[in-house]
């Protein structure tokens, strides 16, 4: 994998020439609803969305440039990807599948057309590889920099939507997928962001670390897992994505459901891949783990007796359990018990 630098040569096209409507127009006109739910799309006033009376799950997100995105390594089509699959990630965390997106940008004059143009191919390669349908959204001008902001809204499984704050004593905890690929995909770019900036003749070549820089650039939501709720009548007690790593979640699914927890440190999923990059950037694995973040694997909360599915799906690891009192606890490999407050997530 190498990182792409923007050429030079193309001529570019300032919005102006084509103005507002033009240009919404122009980055919306191939994307063709394929939802029944989506009775009218963009082009009115509002959308028109018919749920059919079931609960409809509405979540909105905002990215901005610099504050969580960094244009140098980030090519705007996989930051459209992200934009919705992060957003589809919330309406996952609801036990629900997305169905509709609205797309807000707001953009500078530094962004030629061709530049939206590439952003709203990665949205529509993520609108059909979700089965969603982008139905509206605004463009603005902004003074410096770009903002994306992202409405997502979908249905709740037959089973119903699953808050946090369901956990009972004694139900597992489970976490899908591995956890801190994608805080280690971010180290490797701004290592070589570093190093373009001394010396940008420079060609790194990336393919060791491809598999954590897709996990930063073009991470996935997880609607297989819903899907396999539904499929197997489980119902999570509580559920949460993992956005800001696994302890920060943990943390809220405790809080909200007043329990405690007790995680097992040789439980916690972390891939091959990363438990290399860790070792090359003198990082400890599980404090990745616990406070990396932008995995969005679901983290959540069932019963007992639903031990064995979960344990047949290769997808899903049961990380520790919930217990009666307050505190959160983890238990080290080293079997020492730590509070998992204690460990400073928040300096990341
Ligand atoms: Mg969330």
């Amino acid at each position: 994998m190498r990182i792409e630098m923007p050429k030079k040569s193309k001529k570019l096209t300032d919005i102006a020439e084509i103005g507002e409507f033009g240009l919404i127009e122009l980055l919306t006109k191939e994307f063709i609803s394929k939802n029944d739910s989506t009775q009218l799309s963009v082009g009115d006033d509002a959308a028109v969305i018919d749920f059919n009376k079931k609960n409809t799950l509405i979540s909105t997100d905002m990215l901005v440039e610099g504050v969580h995105f960094d244009l140098s390594y980030f090519p705007l089509k996989h930051l459209g990807y992200k934009a919705i699959t992060s957003s589809i990630s919330d309406i996952c965390a609801m036990n629900g599948i997305c169905s509709q997106v609205t797309v807000s940008v707001a953009i500078s004059n530094r962004f030629k057309i061709e530049s939206l143009k590439d952003l709203y191919s990665g949205i529509k390669v993520a609108c059909e590889n979700y089965n969603v349908d982008l139905v509206g959204g605004d463009t603005t001008s902004s003074n410096k920099g770009l903002i994306i902001s992202v409405t997502a809204l979908g249905v709740p499984s037959e089973s119903g939507f699953v808050k946090r704050s369901g956990a009972k004593t004694n139900d597992l905890i489970v976490v899908s997928g591995t956890l801190g690929g994608a805080y280690l995909g971010l180290q490797v770019l701004e290592r070589e962001k570093q190093v373009f900036l001394v010396n940008p003749s420079n060609k790194p070549d990336l393919t060791a670390y491809k598999n954590i820089i897709q996990k930063q650039l073009r991470p996935e939501a997880r609607n297989d897992i819903i899907e396999f709720f539904q499929e197997s009548k489980i119902k999570p007690t509580s559920m949460i994505d993992i956005s800001d790593g696994l302890s920060s979640e943990i943390i809220h699914l405790c809080k909200s459901s007043n329990k405690g927890c007790k995680i097992y440190e040789d439980k916690i999923p972390i891939s091959h891949d990363s438990l290399q990059a860790c070792e090359e950037f003198n990082l400890e694995p599980t404090t990745i783990a616990l406070s990396g973040g932008e995995d969005y694997q679901l983290l959540f909360t069932v019963a007992q007796e639903n031990l064995d599915q979960i344990q047949n799906n290769l997808n899903l690891s049961v990380i520790g359990h919930i217990t009666s009192s307050k505190e959160m606890i983890l238990l080290e490999k080293s079997g020492r018990n730590i509070m998992i407050e204690s460990l400073g997530w928040k300096s990341f």
